[in-house]
């Protein structure tokens, strides 16, 4: 190309987390935000109300001092005020640092030392947490309970602790969102540590609203303001997949489920609210169809459930399918990601498949967004082909994905392509088929290697929990004299339930699972350790089984093949 390129004429106007609460207060002010409270009630309150105390936040923000980027920390469950942080901190050029509070105390007082917090919210139910941090973290210069002032702890024992409701009501609601580069950074989150140091994915403005306006597209989660949301997902682990931020865009009512994460209370306000969308991990997925099959109960309203950041099992998508009429979209991300990757949604062509056709598609991780370029790459970075069986590394690319760790941690993570091109190893095992449907098959470090050929620890993980006397499985490999590895299954049996080792080795004659790759044996175990973001930790497992050995490896009869 030679010579200047014509411009546009189109206004320039920065994407701004503050343009959408401003946009949610003028065009659906009435919407309605619910949460449960730490303090065990029902609130409401509206978008309107939500601007107007974010902009208290930003003046109180200003008073305190805190400079243009200041972190300002929360550690708070999936509700109003947090919201009102949300949009107050970002909006006012102040970076919204969310913290994971099931890391362990010490992990906690190194990841706010790390992000150089000035100010930390915390929930009441976290206050034995920040009184055990606090004297470890000299740049946070003010603490702040989330509560009404007449609840503030006495004798806490943290220096100058304010309660949120005097420290906004001291500050005016008037305030003008400043103008800046929609690339300044708005949010921050470190991962949950499965994988090495936790490390912190800093979002931007820009990256923000963009991957807000695809998380809400039809073929994502597909929200509208008709929609009654309620993200069991937490607000402080990836900003609970850009929920927030959606619903600010497209008006639907939140319901937020404060602490209570178990079957009774998630149903109760999925009735009571009548919320007809709701996102979360397979893990309080499954509290909740315990509750439901236990009690015989229906859903009134419910139509669709995103399920991920982990592998979702078959069989809870079609008891939610079957069972309950809920649809489910099974999505994959990262925190790298903001999360947002793929989503399962059937294709027009889909629609006229029997539904164990539709099922067999519906279990994969889905389409990337627009926005999202993925690719699958062998042992030399030689790109395979999209045919659905070719399994390798899995790269993005895209405007809401990391290009590097806070503070250059980590160093460069980016995989350079021919073109110069970078892309982020995303640590995932997968294929992709010709439509363009992604299909994890493990983290790398999980793959289990027998006899030069890769076992999918998901395929092994998801036919153990159909086996009605599973509650929870771990499929990890251990190392063999002939085979390298061979996988072995630990088991969480239901409460109540009796299973033997064969009757669930027996379970996997007939199913989608080549002989060779069913387990060598059957651990029972009491528990499987979970990450903080309620995952299965697998290295936590292999710790837990460090002195187990194959029964009998000289004698194992297994054949690869
Ligand atoms: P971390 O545990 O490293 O903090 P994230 O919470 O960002 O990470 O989780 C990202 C990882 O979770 C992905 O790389 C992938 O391994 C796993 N994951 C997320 N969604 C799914 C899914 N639907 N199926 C299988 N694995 C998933």
């Amino acid at each position: 190309m030679s010579g200047p390129a014509l411009l546009g004429l189109m206004q320039e106007q920065p994407l701004l987390i503050s343009s959408l609460i401003v946009f949610a207060e003028r065009h659906h002010g009435d919407g309605e935000i619910v949460s449960r409270r730490v303090e065990g009630d029902i609130h409401r309150t509206s978008w309107a109300e939500i601007a107007r105390r974010s902009r208290q936040v930003a003046n109180a923000l200003d008073a305190a001092g805190v400079a243009p980027s200041g972190r300002v920390g929360t550690i708070a469950w999936n509700g109003y005020r947090h919201l009102e942080l949300y949009y107050g901190v970002s909006g006012a050029g102040r970076v919204l640092h969310t913290l994971n509070p099931r890391l362990h105390p010490d992990q906690v007082a190194w990841i706010i030392n790390h992000a150089e917090d000035d100010v930390l919210c915390f929930d009441l139910s976290f206050l034995p947490l920040v009184q055990a941090v606090h004297a470890r973290c000299p740049s946070v210069r003010q603490w702040i309970a989330l509560c009404d002032a007449d609840r503030l702890p006495q004798d806490s024992g943290i220096p100058g602790l304010l309660s949120y409701e005097a420290w906004i009501d001291a500050c005016s609601d008037r305030y003008d969102w400043p103008v800046f580069d929609e690339n300044t950074a708005s949010s921050m989150c470190y991962t949950s540590g499965t994988t090495g140091n936790p490390k912190a994915a800093l979002y931007s403005h820009r990256s923000t609203v963009l991957h807000a306006y695809a998380a809400a597209l039809p073929d994502a989660m597909g929200i509208s303001s008709c929609d009654s949301v309620l993200p069991v997902v937490p607000m402080f682990h990836v900003n609970a997949w850009g929920i927030p931020y959606a619903g600010a865009l497209t008006g639907c009512k939140l319901v937020f489920p404060g602490p209570a994460l178990d079957g009774k209370s998630v149903h109760d306000l999925i009735e009571g609210e009548g919320v007809t969308f709701a996102a979360g991990v397979p893990t309080v997925w499954q509290m909740l169809l315990a509750h439901m099959e236990a009690g015989g109960l229906r859903f009134t309203a419910l139509n669709r459930t995103v399920i991920g950041g982990a592998a979702c099992p078959p069989s809870m998508l079609r008891a939610f399918r079957e069972r309950y009429g809920v649809e489910v979209l099974h999505g994959w991300g990262m925190t790298e990601m903001s999360p947002l990757g793929t989503v399962c949604t059937l294709k027009k062509k889909h629609l006229a498949w029997p539904a164990e056709q539709q099922l067999a598609v519906l279990q994969k991780q889905g389409r990337a967004l627009f926005g999202v370029q993925m690719k699958i790459v062998g042992e030399q970075g030689e790109d395979l082909p999209w045919d659905g069986k070719a399994c390798g590394d899995l790269l993005v690319r895209g405007p809401w994905i990391v290009r590097e760790y806070f503070k250059g941690e980590g160093g460069n993570p980016l995989v350079r392509d021919a073109d110069g091109a970078g892309w982020f190893p995303t640590g995932d095992v997968a294929a992709i088929d010709a439509d363009g449907y992604l299909q994890i098959t493990d983290r790398s470090k999980d793959v289990i290697k027998s006899g030069g050929e890769w076992i999918s620890s998901i395929d092994i993980e998801n036919i153990a929990v159909a086996h009605p006397a599973v509650a929870m499985a771990a499929c990890i490999g251990v190392s063999h004299p002939k085979w390298d590895e061979r996988p072995i299954i630990a088991v969480v049996v239901r409460p109540g339930a009796q299973l033997a080792k064969e009757e669930l080795l027996d379970f996997y004659r007939g199913k989608t699972v080549a002989k060779w790759q069913v387990p060598d044996d059957v651990v029972f175990v009491e528990s499987i350790p979970l990450g903080a973001t309620g995952k299965m930790l697998k290295t936590g497992l292999r710790e837990q089984l460090r002195d187990y050995r194959l029964p009998d490896v000289t004698a194992a009869t297994t054949t690869n093949g």
